[in-house]
């Protein structure tokens, strides 16, 4: 690993990386050797979490390729120096912002979009110059061995690299030294990404996760907050950083509201054998613990050695259960109630700030007053997990759900240092700033 890494350290001092035509070049060839191996991504996707082809494609791969496009469209401009204004003090200068990347990345990856969650990051880095090192999860040992398939394809080792591994090569990886770490997982583990980038003071992007809410208002279109809660949670088995982790409801609204979802559960998710995996035999029977939280309204079946847990709804459950103590990242949907809106508030801003918030309202001032007073990574209004999926949205969480932002633009920047740049000139210069001064402005 120490090997790859000074292998690229001495690569990216070459400065290959830095040309806009390297870079575009690099993006395509990415893009190239993905569809090369289009098919096989899907297979690996169903293989180890029964994703379904077109699940596959607008989640997983689809996202990558509209990635590539929108940042080579604008990648030319990003990367030109940008001239800033520069106050009278400076006379005879000008003043520029240079973007630079870090150098080496250390992109560590998670198991649920295991493909596209290693893969976008490594396409801002690649846009913003710099060599990567690549740590795909363990839990799809498929998708990692394919991940390390496509890279080696698509570029030498010197430049990006995936190596392969669980937390004990992750953390040999972490003792290295690196110019940035991106790292995408709980929560925890983003703790001790943490910890050991502060022994190299190594800048940090952290996509971290925790409990996202959805808020119904009793001002809500209830058809389609029910239609498009059950579609977002439930989405590859719940295990997604941004699904709703629990439903929080106007009282008065959640009889109508649990009729609808139950209708859209076995509309949108009714076919067991075309219904996501849990990525282990592990991670499902700790799901199926949090089964005895509350009462089952809805679902509640599970067979542990398929890794299969049927779309589930569960009510009066309190903050003291299990289930509301940790993110729950399946397919079991906890109902809460509130009275008034402030009650809403004060319960998510009781807890660690989300990665996502959805509020279903139509009511505009009730709108205000969330967003407002709220503070969370991202979300929508009347929707759910469309904001992730819109290239011109930086995409990140807040206090523990994460630092920094990615995708887009964003995605470069995360890469790139921002340089500060005065160039004087040398026509003149003014002495106010030395110690002779009062002589007069003297020309040399
Ligand atoms: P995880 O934190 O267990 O693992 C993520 C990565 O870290 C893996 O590559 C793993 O090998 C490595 N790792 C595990 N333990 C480690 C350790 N002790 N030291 C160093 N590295 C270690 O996360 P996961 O279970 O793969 O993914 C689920 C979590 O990721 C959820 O919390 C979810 O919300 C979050 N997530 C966030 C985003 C986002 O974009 N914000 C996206 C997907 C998932």
């Amino acid at each position: 690993m120490n090997d790859i890494v000074q292998k690229q350290k001495r690569y990216f001092r070459t400065g290959a990386t830095l040309s806009l035509s390297f870079r575009l070049a690099q993006l395509a060839r990415l893009k190239e050797t993905i569809q090369a191996h289009e098919q096989t991504i899907i297979d690996t996707l169903a293989k180890e979490l029964n994703k379904s082809p077109f699940e596959a494609y607008t989640t997983e791969i689809g996202i990558v390729y509209e990635e590539i496009h929108f940042i080579t469209k604008r990648l030319a401009r990003w990367m030109k120096p940008k001239r800033v204004p520069t106050p009278l003090t400076h006379f005879g200068s000008k003043s520029y912002v240079y973007p630079e990347p870090y150098g080496v990345s250390l992109i560590i990856a998670p198991w649920n979009y295991p493909f596209q969650l290693a893969i976008s990051p490594l396409i801002g880095a690649i846009a913003a110059g710099n060599c990567a090192v690549v740590k795909p999860s363990e839990y799809t040992p498929a998708m990692s061995a394919l991940l390390k398939i496509i890279v080696a394809e698509a570029f030498s080792e010197e430049y990006v690299a995936v190596v392969e591994g669980g937390a004990d090569v992750s953390q040999q990886l972490l003792d290295l030294r690196f110019d940035h770490i991106f790292f995408t997982g709980s929560v925890p583990v983003g703790k001790i990404v943490m910890a050991a980038a502060a022994k190299h003071l190594t800048p940090v992007t952290l996509e971290l996760g925790g409990k996202s809410p959805a808020i119904v208002d009793q001002s809500a279109h209830l058809e389609l907050a029910a239609k498009r809660i059950i579609w977002g949670k439930f989405l590859n088995a719940g295990q997604t950083c941004i699904a709703p982790d629990y439903v929080l409801v106007h009282e008065a609204m959640k009889q109508p509201l649990l009729e609808k979802m139950k209708r859209y559960m076995d509309e949108l998710y009714g076919n067991p054998d075309a219904y996501g995996r849990i990525v282990s035999e592990r991670h499902a029977e700790r799901l199926v613990r949090f089964l005895n939280n509350g009462t089952v309204v809805y679902g509640g079946n599970y067979n542990i050695e398929q890794r299969w847990i049927e779309p589930t709804l569960l009510d009066d459950v309190t903050w003291d259960d299990a289930i509301m103590q940790e993110e729950i990242f399946g397919p079991l949907l906890p109902i809460l109630t509130f009275q008034t809106i402030e009650e809403a508030i004060r319960t998510v801003q009781d807890h660690e700030k989300p990665l996502a918030l959805y509020l279903f309202a139509e009511d505009k001032h009730i709108q205000q007053q969330v967003l407002t007073q709220v503070s969370f990574g991202g979300g929508c209004i009347n929707d759910t997990i469309m904001h992730i999926a819109n290239p011109h949205l930086p995409f990140g969480g807040v206090g523990q759900s994460g630092i920094g932002a990615y995708h887009g633009k964003a995605s470069f920047d995360a890469f790139s240092h921002y340089k500060s740049v005065v160039k004087q000139t040398t026509k003149f210069d003014i002495p106010l700033r030395y110690p002779n001064f009062p002589n007069a402005l003297k020309w040399v």
